[in-house]
């Protein structure tokens, strides 16, 4: 079968004597975790131009985000493993990425079409000490109802460790493009709850393993949906004008929702669930939401939630440092926690 490479045993000591002769490479700086957010799109234009344009877009929301958390940023446009195209590119990516960053604690791979909405709040990592992976799901949806949308791959955290070289070993195979991914869909299909027939997708086979090796993964996995670490965009972006009224950023949950996710949008490419309009004036919306949140530190905000035009929110001043204080987020509660 299928493998990412050659297998890897002993990764933990590896990684720790490494770290120990490299000081200036430390995975934890100031007592947090060094976090390398991961993230990518195809290597060929959009077959729709306006795709482009929002994945600019989305970069540019995640670059905020982790500018202002202190969270390093990778952007792939290759196919590491041709085999492996598509959604599941992520995996030998993320494999890549650890082996050679043994400085980075965790890999944090969102989607393209995942947009921070909250730009305060941050992972609660310390809840995870005792965990190699974080994803957003709910844990009846995955063993009662065996459900092909009971955890989101569209953005998730590893930590940087063998566990996680083996989960990715044992989540690949069912991944090569062809014969192999075609027959490993109808597995899934006929396994999991609600899931149409289609090729083996990657967060379907990642259920899979959950459910049916549950005793050998799950005491290491955080199903996390006390905030959305994933938040799926249909139930959200009409919201955002009752959020901005009644809350703030920084609570991450269905009040000011941590990430907006576009699933089943395709602006990018010519098949989505959704029309394209609605795809794009939702994340319009949604990557305006967020904005607003960057501009109020320089004293700007949009004209409105579907405006690229922006308005001036107060008088430039000679003592500008009382609203770095006032407004950095960085310098905020949530902020420096
Ligand atoms: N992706 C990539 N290279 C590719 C195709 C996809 O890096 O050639 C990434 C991209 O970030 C995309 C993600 O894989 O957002 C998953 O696909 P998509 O968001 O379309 O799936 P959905 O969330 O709609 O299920
Ligand atoms: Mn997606």
């Amino acid at each position: 079968t299928y493998t990412l490479g050659p297998k890897i045993t002993n990764w933990d000591q590896e990684r720790k004597s490494w770290l120990d002769r490299n000081p200036d490479f430390p995975n934890y700086v100031n007592g947090k975790a060094r976090i390398l957010l991961v993230t990518g799109s195809p290597p060929n234009p959009c077959d729709n131009s306006i795709g482009d344009h929002y994945l600019l877009k989305a970069i540019k929301n995640k670059i905020d985000y982790c500018r202002l958390h202190g969270i390093e940023i990778v952007y792939n446009m290759a196919h590491l493993d041709k085999e492996l195209a598509g959604y599941w590119a992520k995996l030998p990516l993320i494999r890549r990425l650890m082996l050679s960053h043994p400085e980075v604690e965790w890999i944090w791979w969102m989607d393209s079409d995942a947009l921070f909405t909250d730009m305060v709040f941050e992972v609660p990592l310390k809840k995870y000490d005792g965990y190699n992976m974080v994803i957003h799901g709910y844990p009846d949806l995955l063993f009662d109802q065996k459900s092909w949308i009971a955890v989101n791959t569209g953005s998730f955290l590893f930590r940087n460790c063998q566990w996680s070289l083996d989960l990715l070993d044992v989540w690949a195979p069912m991944g090569p493009k062809g014969p192999v991914r075609d027959e490993a869909g109808r597995v899934l299909t006929a396994n999991l709850k609600g899931r149409p027939a289609f090729e083996a997708d990657d967060q379907s086979a990642l259920i899979y393993l959950f459910i049916s090796q549950r005793n050998v993964w799950m005491d290491k996995v955080f199903v996390e949906n006390s905030y959305f670490l994933h938040g799926y965009w249909a139930g959200l972006v009409d919201r955002y004008e009752e959020m901005i009224e009644k809350y703030h950023p920084g609570l991450g949950d269905e009040r000011w929702p941590f990430v907006t996710h576009f699933v089943g949008c395709k602006p990018c490419g010519s098949y989505g669930d959704y029309p394209v309009e609605k795809c794009l004036r939702s994340m319009e919306r949604a990557f305006n939401f967020a904005d607003n949140q960057v501009l109020k530190l320089y004293g700007f905000r949009h004209r409105g939630l579907v405006s690229t035009k922006i308005k001036r929110i107060r008088n430039e001043t000679v003592t500008p440092l009382e609203f770095v204080d006032q407004l950095d987020i960085r310098h905020s509660e949530q902020g420096s926690s």
